[in-house]
C-alpha cells in the first residue's frame, strides 16, 4: 500500500481523504524572518491559523499539503503542533517555490546538491524536526520564464522524485516545454506532476494545456479564491466565474481525472498583510456550492478532492 508522509508521520494514502494539495500555513519572502516590523510572536500565529484549520475540519476537510518551500517561512515543528492541535494531515514539501526565492547557498549549489538535500527531506527529515517532506515543490521565477536556476531545481527535484516515488507540484504552469525535457530526461512520470496555478488571472494565455495533457501531467485548479471580486484584490487574482467556467470545461470534456483543485489561502502571512477575506474554507463555502449548482455530482466533487489525491499520491511502478 502506498504511503505519504505527513509531518507526524506516514500514512496510507486511503487515509487523506479530503485533501487540499496546495495551501500555505505560513508564507513569506525570504528574509521576512528578519524583519522586525514583521515578527509575530506564537500566539498571534496559533491564533491566526487554528481556528482556520478546525473549520477545514469540521467542514470534512481531512488533510492539507503546505506548499511553502525552503526558504519562505516553511516551519515543521510549528506544522507538527498544528497537526496535533486540530487533527488535519498535513504534508510539508521539500523544493523552493522558483529559483527567485532560492537563496544564496542554494541558488548556488549544483543539481546533485539540490537533489541529496531533498532526498535527505523526504528519507530522513527536515533538519532536526523528524518530520519528512511528502512532496517537491518547484516553480518559476517571476517574468513567466525558465531561469537556469529554476531549470536545475526543475532537475533535481526530478531526480529525488524518481528515487522516492513522490510527486512534484509547481508554481505556476507557464514556459513548460522546458520543464516536460527536463523531466523525460530524468525519467519522471509526468503523471506526477501537478503543473500548479494553471487557472490565475496572470497565467492566462501562456499556459500549455494541451501541450502538458498531452505529455500525462496534471492541471492545478489551485489558486481558486482569489478573485478579483474580493475588496483589494491580488494581482494575480481573477474573475471567480472566469475560473470557476475554466474549471468546468475541464469537468464537461471528462477531464476530471487531470485537474487538483485548491485555495493556495495562507494562513498567517509572513512579511506581508496577505489577502483578507481568503482561506481555505473557500472550497467548502464557495467553490463546492458552485458546482454543485452546476451540476456537478457529489462523485465527482469526491474525485477531484479524494480520488485524484490518492492518485497523485500513488507511485505508478
Ligand atoms: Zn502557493
Amino acid at each position: 500500500m502506498a504511503r505519504v508522509n505527513t509531518v507526524l508521520g506516514p500514512i496510507a494514502v486511503e487515509e487523506l481523504g479530503f485533501t487540499s494539495i496546495h495551501e500555505h500555513i505560513g508564507y513569506g519572502m525570504p528574509g521576512s524572518e528578519l524583519d522586525t516590523r514583521w515578527w509575530k510572536s506564537p500566539e498571534q500565529r496559533y491564533e491566526e491559523t487554528v481556528p482556520k484549520l478546525r473549520e477545514y475540519k469540521e467542514k470534512g476537510g481531512s488533510s492539507y499539503v503546505d506548499a511553502t518551500g525552503i526558504c519562505n517561512g516553511r516551519d515543521v515543528n510549528y506544522y507538527q503542533s498544528l497537526s496535533e492541535k486540530t487533527g488535519v494531515n498535513i504534508v510539508a514539501c521539500t523544493g523552493f517555490v522558483g529559483g527567485d526565492t532560492a537563496l544564496k547557498h542554494f541558488a548556488d549549489a549544483e543539481v546533485q546538491y539540490l537533489a541529496d538535500q531533498f532526498i535527505h527531506e523526504i528519507t530522513v527529515g527536515v533538519g532536526s524536526t523528524g518530520g519528512k517532506a511528502g512532496i517537491i515543490k518547484v516553480g518559476v521565477s517571476r517574468g513567466f520564464k525558465m531561469t537556469p536556476l529554476d531549470l536545475r531545481i526543475y532537475r533535481a527535484a526530478a531526480r529525488a522524485a524518481v528515487a522516492t516515488g513522490v510527486p512534484i507540484i509547481t508554481h505556476l504552469a507557464v514556459d513548460s516545454a522546458p520543464a516536460l525535457e527536463i523531466f523525460g530526461e530524468e525519467g519522471m512520470d509526468v503523471n506526477r506532476v501537478l503543473f500548479g496555478h494553471a487557472d490565475d488571472g496572470v497565467s492566462q494565455g501562456k499556459v500549455d494545456e494541451e501541450g502538458l495533457l498531452a505529455a500525462g501531467g496534471r492541471i492545478g485548479f489551485d489558486t481558486f479564491g482569489y478573485d478579483l471580486e474580493l475588496p483589494d484584490p491580488p494581482f494575480w487574482g481573477r474573475h471567480r466565474d472566469e475560473r470557476f467556467q475554466h474549471l468546468m470545461r475541464f469537468l464537461r470534456a471528462g477531464q476530471a481525472d487531470r485537474v487538483l483543485v485548491a485555495a493556495d489561502a495562507n494562513c498567517s502571512p509572513l512579511g506581508w498583510p496577505g489577502v483578507k477575506g481568503h482561506t481555505i474554507n473557500y472550497l467548502f463555502d464557495q467553490l463546492i456550492p458552485d458546482l454543485k449548482a452546476d451540476g456537478v455530482d457529489d462523485a465527482t466533487i469526491e474525485q477531484l478532492f479524494v480520488g485524484n489525491v490518492v492518485d497523485f499520491f500513488t507511485p505508478k511502478n
